[in-house]
């Protein structure tokens, strides 16, 4: 069967993951540059030459057995590497955020920048409209974005599946990114909860960076959305100064500077039904169904995956029977 998949974040791949072990071949299709989605590392020039930045999820959590069982795998292929710094079974990805989300795409045909536009399902066949051309055909289509961004994809086929996505609201969340020709005088590598900073976390305390000082500082929600529209640039300055006031270092003066807006960062907790539909061959995945982890990234492209197997054999065991 050939299935597309529109969104190559964690949800996405594990998904794929599970469908391409199972014999069939999945396309994916992803609007950003390279892989990652909320996992992903930006390359930022400076003139002490390229710096990696995780300017999405920091690190993870591991708490599920299944998924415990894939963070193995990955740390045997050297992939991940815990980290205590963040707390009880937390993870990262080294040598940057994005090398399992990288790691998973090599696996499948994923056509990066290529945003999707709409659906089409005709006779059976999927086609997918992109900014790209029209792609297809395929039996099947998941949709593994952020919910916002899946509403108006799935609104014309299934409402319901559409109504489930549209209650998964998410919150904002500013990201600054700090790069300093030398290591700032400071003993602190990671702070919570000061003024406008949820965290703020110097990357050479995570293993494997080799990289200048590089601070990344996560704004918190309020924060987030009472600047949601401000331009980039006059972020990145009020979160640098929130930076600079909480480490005593007012003087302290970086190369470069960057601020990137994630609109859809944190869905809320939630735990909605696995969203597939076998008549028209339609399902939807992503964190936004079971909380905003990783983990539950993960978790809900996997659960997807099995669900939508389950259906293809049942009509089987029922002739069989
Ligand atoms: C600032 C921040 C901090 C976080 N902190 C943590 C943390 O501490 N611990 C933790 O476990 N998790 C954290 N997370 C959450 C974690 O990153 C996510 O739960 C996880 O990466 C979501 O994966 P996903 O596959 O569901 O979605 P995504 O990674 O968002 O993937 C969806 C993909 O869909 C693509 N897409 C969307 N619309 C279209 C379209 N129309 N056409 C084509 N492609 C499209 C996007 O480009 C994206 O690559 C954080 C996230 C952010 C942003």
């Amino acid at each position: 069967m050939r299935i597309a998949i529109v969104g190559a974040g964690l949800a996405g791949l594990s998904c794929a993951d599970e469908l391409t072990g199972a014999g069939h071949h999945v396309v994916l299709f992803d609007k950003g540059r390279g892989p990652g989605g909320r996992m992903s590392t930006r390359r930022i020039k400076t003139v002490l030459g390229e710096v990696s930045v995780d300017h999405g999820a920091p690190y993870f959590t591991v708490r599920d057995s299944q998924f415990r069982a894939a963070v193995g795998g990955w740390e045997q292929q050297g992939l991940v590497q815990q980290w205590p710094a963040g707390g009880i079974d937390s993870w990262v990805g080294v040598p940057n955020m994005n090398a399992v989300v990288k790691n998973l795409a090599s696996r499948h045909e994923t056509h990066w920048n290529t945003f999707v536009q709409g659906l089409a399902q005709e006779g059976g066949q999927w086609r997918i409209a992109t900014d790209t051309g029209l792609h297809g055909p395929f039996e099947t289509l998941i949709v593994a974005t952020p919910a916002e961004q899946a509403v108006p994809l799935l609104s014309l086929h299934d409402l319901a599946m559409a109504r489930t996505a549209s209650l998964a609201w998410s919150k904002p969340c500013w990201v600054g990114a700090f790069i300093f020709a030398e290591a700032l005088d400071t003993t602190a590598h990671f702070l919570r909860d000061r003024g406008p900073m949820a965290l703020a976390i110097c990357n050479r305390i995570k293993p494997q960076r080799a990289d200048p000082e590089c601070w990344v500082v996560h704004a918190n929600t309020d924060w987030s959305m009472t600047h949601l529209e401000a331009p980039a640039a006059e972020v990145a300055q009020n979160l640098l100064a929130a930076l600079l006031e909480a480490l005593a270092l007012p003087q302290a003066a970086p190369i470069e500077v960057m601020a990137h807006r994630w609109r859809y960062a944190r869905p809320p907790e939630g735990a909605c039904e696995t969203q597939w539909n076998p008549s028209i061959a339609l399902g939807a995945c992503g964190d936004w169904q079971l909380g905003p982890r990783a983990e539950c990234a993960w978790l809900s492209g996997r659960a997807l995956a099995r669900t939508a197997l389950k259906s293809w054999r049942a009509p089987v065991a029922v002739l069989r029977a």
